[in-house]
């Protein structure tokens, strides 16, 4: 293996901050040369950041093919009539990047490819006994994010892993999503991620069954939550358990509530939980008819579960509310407007009095009976899981975290094989749809979500298995017929044993090396100095601990070797244990 050498790799590293940059990963992997931004959520990989995709790749193709999945690669312009034939061309929205060519011919750049690989199988998968069929591709997608920020982690281009898999029955389809899943799983350990599966919602690609693969971090966008039984869930998605507390009185009682439109103010007027009181939120359906939800006050309403029980529901604005005679901020489920369909929180259903809006500017009702002062029309989940909801597999408290959506997996069912007719002979001679699942990891997103997790205020510390190289010799001084052919003398023995070695040969200060290397995060520094060699010593340093030995030239074989058995044994973190 040949010694890379600083002075010649393109890495302009930066002392100082991007400004726009809020998170770790984006600001360090900026400042350490690996990625540059060239449009909004757009980048570019330089020389340091490539070796460190290249690698995170390997290991996602690695385990693929070890659990038999065969790599394609699909085109990454795509025809805009497989899309209408699945339904998606109208339904994916604007994130869903159109173009025409030069015979006014539609396409799209792919965001995902299920349409692409449907169309590929249809006509030539033909018979159970060809099944399953399991492939896999590494590309670039395109999805017009309405915000792209935070560099690699929501980008507009970014690559992905995806795989498709056909099957003849649910059972072949559950085991290949179980396999798929431990593969997933196998992948995060060995970048060096600290992760959890979670139920998930399936969003825009279909099917029921899905679980995410969160790298744990507090910059991450999703909210998630946990409990000690084992249940997950992205916040999104989970089942909400809420605990709505009673306002119990003998009846109904009107009272005045002056400048009180919010829950925070009408719980501190009443003195009470914000989960005593019940908060209203007006929509309209898809024909335009009147919605009124209730939740409990310390919740927020689900978007997504919404839209499940009420399709096309949107909330009414200001002046569709005055047109509907309701009064915001003081809305109830008594005396709303006929013909108003009431759905409530199903945690509600245990709380036989509300603390509610009057319909009434400036008044409540506390003490409104359900069943006697109002009905409802259905009881539905309608919030957002929080921390502290009850977990809805064992009933304890439920913690919460954030994640980085790294992966997910989905059980597709016949969604794209029925819309496109992809079917296949199965064994008792009929013409049966195939039975599908996809795949799918942000490779790009989950370098972002690597540096999340290894950094500290000085760069990043990489994993040994994603590391742009393993070991970085520094010479202090350059030059010189001393410390110049030492350093080069153990940088080509270190080659020689099998690492990926960096030489830091760049006629630099010293201050200036040490500052690039801990940026940069080398994993392990080695450091040659005139004074040291004097006394027959350089010094070792691991980034991640920022321990440090002198070592008698003598040994340093003997430690290089032993660094080399922990690189291949310890998992992605290696060199623990090696100054023990
Ligand atoms: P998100 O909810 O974060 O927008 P998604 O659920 O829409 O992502 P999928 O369709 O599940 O994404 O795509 C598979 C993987 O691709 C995701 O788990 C994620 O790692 C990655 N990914 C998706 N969108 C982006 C993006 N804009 N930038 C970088 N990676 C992305
Ligand atoms: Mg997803």
């Amino acid at each position: 293996m040949t010694v890379m050498r600083m002075s010649k790799i393109y890495a302009p590293t930066l002392k100082e901050d991007p400004s726009d940059a809020e998170l770790a990963s984006h600001r360090l992997l900026l400042r350490a040369g690996m990625i540059r931004k060239q449009a909004s959520g757009l980048y570019a990989f330089l020389p340091l950041g490539k070796r460190v995709l290249n690698k995170v790749q390997r290991i996602v193709t690695e385990e693929m093919d070890a659990i038999g999945a065969q790599e394609i690669l699909m085109p990454f312009v795509q025809p805009a009539d497989l899309w209408h034939e699945s339904g998606r061309w109208d339904d994916y929205g604007p994130e869903l990047l159109r173009v025409i060519d030069r015979h006014q011919n539609e396409f799209c750049l792919g965001p995902t490819h299920e349409e692409l690989i449907t169309a590929l199988v249809r006509n030539e998968l033909k018979s159970y006994k060809e099944l399953p069929c399991y492939l896999y591709q590494t590309q670039i997608k395109f999805r017009d994010e309405i915000r792209p920020r935070f560099g690699l982690m929501r980008s507009r281009e970014f690559i992905m892993k995806d795989g498709y898999s056909f099957h003849a029955t649910q059972e072949s389809l559950q085991q290949t999503y179980d396999e798929t899943s431990d593969a997933y799983g196998r992948m995060c350990d060995r970048m060096g991620l600290e992760w959890r599966a979670v139920e998930a919602d399936s969003g825009q690609i279909g099917g029921k069954v899905t679980c995410e693969f969160m790298a744990l971090a507090d910059a991450g966008e999703a909210e998630i939550v946990y409990c000690g039984c084992g249940y997950a869930a992205d916040a999104e998605a989970g089942e909400c358990v809420a605990h709505p507390t009673e306002y119990a009185c003998d009846a109904m009682q009107k009272i005045a509530t002056p400048g009180v439109h919010t829950i925070t103010e009408l719980a501190e007027f009443l003195d009470i939980p914000e989960s005593s009181c019940m908060k209203a939120l007006s929509g309209k359906d898809a024909d335009g008819a009147l919605v009124v939800l209730f939740i409990p006050g310390d919740h927020e309403l689900n978007e997504i579960k919404i839209q499940q029980a009420v399709p096309g529901f949107t909330l009414l604005t200001d002046d569709e509310m005055v047109a509907f005679g309701l009064h915001k901020g003081s809305m109830g489920p008594v005396g709303l407007p006929e013909g108003a369909r009431v759905i409530a929180d199903r945690s509600l259903q245990a709380v036989p009095q509300w603390a509610v809006g009057a319909n009434e500017d400036g008044f409540h009702y506390v003490g409104a009976r359900l069943g006697t002062d109002f009905t409802v029309d259905a009881w539905e989940d309608l919030c957002v899981v929080a921390p502290g909801d009850a977990c809805p597999a064992c009933g304890l408290p439920l913690q919460g975290a954030r994640g980085i959506e790294v992966s997910q997996v989905f059980q597709l069912g016949t969604k794209y094989s029925e819309a496109m007719g992809a079917t296949f002979m199965a064994e008792d001679g009929t013409e049966q749809p195939f039975i599908m699942g996809c795949y799918g990891v942000g490779v790009t997103r989950s370098l972002a979500a690597i540096v999340e997790q290894h950094h500290d205020d000085n760069g990043i510390m990489w994993p040994l298995s994603v590391a742009p190289a393993h070991l970085c010799v520094i010479p202090l001084t350059v030059g010189d017929d001393v410390v110049e052919p030492a350093a080069e003398r153990l940088a080509r023995e270190c080659a020689e044993l099998g690492f990926e070695v960096v030489i830091d040969d760049r006629d630099e200060r010293a201050g200036v090396k040490f500052a690039d290397a801990d940026l940069i995060g080398w994993p392990l520094q080695v450091v040659v100095g005139k004074r040291g060699l004097a006394e027959g010593k350089v010094e070792v340093k691991r980034r991640r601990t920022g321990e440090k030995r002198e070592v008698d030239l003598s040994s340093v074989g003997e430690l290089f070797a032993m660094a080399h058995r922990l690189m291949a044994t310890k998992g992605p973190l290696a060199f623990d244990g090696l100054f023990d």
